[in-house]
């Protein structure tokens, strides 16, 4: 084969890409791949890892609070936002630097570079100019952030600024209800900003359980984070002391920064995605198919740049899908079902499967089972928290269809919730797991009584 010719060539150095890569690579496949910015992508980069480090070291000024309860004399610790960002570039560079090594070490040529489609059956590296031919291209250049057009848009950031602050805001708002917003808002509140978050809904995490958006409400009220609901901002203005941001409905917000988490696009701009003849949908998501295929047969897509669900776990999946498929001679379709998910707010949200509304709306008769309480820790800290657990059982069939956790390892427990539902579990398998005292946990397995049933 030609040196600028390979069997996959794949755009994006991020969860899908680097999967599809290696593991095209393992089938025999000679594949390369382009990365613009960092290898890893928006996960390893600025996602998931330098977030949950962020979650991590905001929880400590709740900590060193709680440890007072239990005897320990904590006089106010210093935070040194610098340090904070500093170890996080350090590790990030770590992780960039290994899988960067574990491409190449699987055989995968990884180029620096910008890559687009030149044809169905070439691409392009921006700066050489050179075109590589391929077999197959996967184009898995995931999603970049949504922000509004309006004046003084230019003085605002998103979270890719969000890591790297020179300085550390002491006053922030940040639009938006979702993911980003909400865990946002919990980082920056725990390492000590004052925090205000404007939403144009009504609560925080659409399409959540109910009960969870409305218990983590009251958690971030609790811990001083304050919110505008109903609006959203119409201008931005910078003064002398910072930023204010101005909503329609006339309320003007001060702050060092201001950080626009309102949802994410489809990186697919300028990809010469019409050039090759690739379908798009309304918001630049490319079309595909259950096996990841676009309309062209030998172009695939994966991960955030399709708008299917966007989570590393499923751009993993997906991409690995497609290198079994092309290269694997196997069938593997993804199945989207029951994925568990976690919000890294503190407290933390764990679910898997439907919400109450979701069960009620699709099951003719569903038994809720609910608990809150005051977890054990908090006794002794004297902290005002609570956690809230829910199942939702389909009641003709006794078969799980949600469970929904709001409080500490709220993540890991939805990690394991997940293998139950997907293996179809029913209430009375949880009935019958013995209870791992004392935990929170247990409470999963000793909630007998349904705090509601509904009846279509
Ligand atoms: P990406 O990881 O975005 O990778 C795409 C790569 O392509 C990038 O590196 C980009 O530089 C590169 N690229 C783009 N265009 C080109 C081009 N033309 N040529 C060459 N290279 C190109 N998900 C979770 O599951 N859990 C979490 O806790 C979580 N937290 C998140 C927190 C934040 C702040 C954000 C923004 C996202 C988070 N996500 C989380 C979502 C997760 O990061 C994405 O779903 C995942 O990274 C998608 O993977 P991908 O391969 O589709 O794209
Ligand atoms: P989300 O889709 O989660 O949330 C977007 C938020 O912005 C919603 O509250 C939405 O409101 C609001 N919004 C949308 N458009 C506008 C607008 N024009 N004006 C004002 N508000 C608006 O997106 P995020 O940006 O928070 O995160 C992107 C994705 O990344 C997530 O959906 C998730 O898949 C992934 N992610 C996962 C994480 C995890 O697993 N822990 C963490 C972070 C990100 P409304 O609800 O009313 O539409």
């Amino acid at each position: 084969m030609p040196t600028n010719s390979v069997d996959l060539f794949v755009i994006g150095g991020g969860s899908g890409g680097v999967r599809a890569a290696r593991i095209a690579a393992g089938y025999g496949a000679k594949v390369m791949l382009a990365e613009e910015f960092r290898m890893g992508g928006t996960c390893v980069i600025r996602g998931c890892v330098p977030k949950k480090l962020y979650v991590y070291a905001s929880r400590f000024a709740h900590e060193f609070g709680a440890a007072r309860g239990f005897g320990f004399d904590v006089t106010e610790p210093g935070f040194n936002w610098q340090a904070l960002v500093a170890a996080k570039e350090k590790e990030i560079t770590r992780l960039e630097e290994i899988y960067a090594l574990t491409q190449s070490n699987a055989g995968v040529k990884v180029i620096k570079s910008r890559a687009v489609l030149h044809s169905a059956n070439a691409v392009r590296l921006l700066d050489t100019g050179k075109i590589i031919e391929a077999k197959y291209i996967l184009v898995a250049t995931g999603g970049k952030p949504n922000m509004p057009d309006i004046s003084g848009i230019e003085h605002a950031i998103t979270s890719n600024e969000a890591f790297d602050l020179p300085e550390f805001p002491k006053r922030i708002v940040i639009a938006g209800g979702g993911y980003i917003a909400v865990e946002f808002a919990g980082i920056f509140a725990g390492l000590g900003a004052d925090v205000t978050l404007i939403y144009r809904g009504g609560n925080i995490l659409r399409g959540f359980d109910e009960g969870m958006r409305k218990g983590l409400l009251l958690s971030y009220e609790k811990r001083g984070i304050k919110f505008v609901f109903d609006d959203v901002f119409s201008h931005i203005e910078k003064t002398a002391d910072g930023l204010v941001g101005y909503t329609k409905k006339g309320v003007a917000l001060q702050a060092d920064q201001i950080m626009f988490a309102i949802g994410r696009s489809p990186n697919s701009h300028c990809l010469g995605l019409e050039e090759a003849g690739v379908n798009t949908d309304k918001n630049g998501a490319i079309i595909v198919n259950d096996y990841s295929s676009t309309n062209i047969p030998n172009i695939y897509a994966v991960g955030d740049v399709t708008n299917r669900v966007a989570l590393t776990p499923v751009a993993i999946r997906e991409g690995h899908a497609v290198a079994d498929n092309i290269f694997g001679g196997k069938t593997v379709k993804i199945d989207y079902s029951n994925i568990p998910t976690a919000v890294f707010s503190s407290p933390e949200i764990g679910t898997v499967g439907l919400t109450e509304q979701q069960a009620c709306e699709l099951f003719e008769q569903v038994d809720v089972y609910k608990t809150t309480f005051r977890p054990m820790k908090a006794t002794v800290s004297g902290q005002d928290e609570l956690v809230i657990m829910k199942l939702l059982v389909d009641a003709k069939t006794d078969i799980v269809l949600g469970a929904h956790i709001l409080g500490d390892g709220a993540g890991e427990m939805a990690q394991l919730l997940g293998v139950i539902l997907k293996m179809g579990g029913k209430k009375s398998d949880f009935d019958a797991t013995m209870a791992l005292h004392p935990s929170s946990a247990e409470e999963l397995v000793t909630m007998r009584v349904p705090f509601a049933k509904f009846f279509k």
